[in-house]
């Protein structure tokens, strides 16, 4: 191939290419935009979101959880960011301190505290597929923001009982 017909070549693939790129870009400037100005508009489609986990309350009182305090969840949690704790039982004798343990501990069939780090969570659903008893889920919240970790440690037991308080105060409105 001659000098000139490769440079002809080149030209004709680089003009090709310039205007396919023209193209692409056109058409999605006539499509509607997929991203919002946040704080001005929020997305509304975060069925499917993941945020962090979160229990879920029992049918019958939804502010209390479903969790039977098993600690699968804890077990099953590769990156080690639950921490179910339950009461520990007091021996014959000794005064109640009120000290807590990770689960299972005998007789608790209901966490004192379920704590997450979502700072560390992978959101891989381990602990929700662990549970026996379908008492986690992921939450939709996507506007999580803090400038410190430790803003990222939920209280889970605590958390649905206010949820419960305050979807009970909007319905009473
Ligand atoms: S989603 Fe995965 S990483 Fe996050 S708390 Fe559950 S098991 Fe742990
Ligand atoms: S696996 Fe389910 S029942 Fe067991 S501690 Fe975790 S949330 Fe509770």
């Amino acid at each position: 191939m001659s000098q000139l017909s490769q440079l002809i070549e080149e030209a004709y693939t680089g003009l090709k290419s310039l205007v396919i790129g023209l193209g692409v870009t056109g058409k999605a400037l006539c499509e509607p935009g997929v991203t919002v100005i946040y704080p001005k508009e929020e997305v509304d489609n975060l069925a499917t979101f993941r945020g962090h986990v979160e229990l879920i309350g029992k049918d019958d009182d939804p502010a209390v959880a479903r969790c039977v305090a098993c600690g699968a969840c804890a077990k099953a949690c590769p990156s080690n960011c639950i921490s179910v704790l339950c009461p520990v039982p007091v021996k014959e004798g000794e005064a109640d301190t009120g000290k807590l343990g990770p689960a299972p501990q005998k007789g608790s069939k209901t966490p004192a505290q379920f704590i997450v780090d979502y700072s560390l969570c992978s959101l891989c659903g381990q602990c929700a597929r662990a549970c026996p008893v379908d008492s986690l889920r992921f939450c939709h919240d996507a506007y999580t923001v803090a400038f410190d970790r430790k803003a990222f440690q939920f209280e889970l037991v605590s958390r649905l009982r206010q949820q419960a308080e305050q979807a009970l105060e909007g319905g009473e409105e």
